[in-house]
């Protein structure tokens, strides 16, 4: 131990914390992973969350003017804030893996992941394609 310093962490606010402070977070904590953007608003939320946070639909809203499934006309700020990947699965809470769904298409696209095929549209946004019937035999004619 360097003279003069007492074992912690410093925090943002200058302040340190104990470092018997610091072992009593880390057994009874759980980290979050969370990226921000340059004005610290959060973009990123991992798993922990599930909603986007106002600066995420901030964000999908400039990036999306309709709900994200291809044909669907509804505007992007009356839509609901979907996962690519549904977020019961396993799918993130990151501004990279969510868009806008329409009530009707963001319940269906998660009951029935199947009728739908996932595109990238240039770097930043998906898209989604419906299959109709997909999976659904028609009875012969
Ligand atoms: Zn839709």
């Amino acid at each position: 131990m360097v003279p003069g310093l007492v074992p912690g962490l410093l925090l943002a606010t200058g302040q340190v914390l104990p470092v018997s402070s610091v072992h009593r977070l880390a057994r009874t904590s759980t980290l979050v992973r969370i990226v921000m953007d340059a004005q610290g608003q959060v973009l990123d939320m991992g798993r922990k969350v599930r909603l986007a946070t106002p600066a995420q639909r901030r964000a999908i809203f400039t990036r999306y003017a309709t709900c994200w499934i291809d044909g669907c006309p509804l505007p992007a700020t009356l839509c609901q804030i979907d996962h690519a990947d549904n977020w019961s699965s396993g799918g993130l809470t990151d501004l990279k893996l969510l868009g806008p769904a329409c009530q009707f298409h963001n319940r269906d696209r998660y009951r029935h992941p199947d009728r739908y095929t996932r595109r990238k549209v240039g770097k930043d946004r998906w898209a989604f394609t419906y299959h109709r019937l997909a999976g659904v035999r028609r009875p012969r004619e």
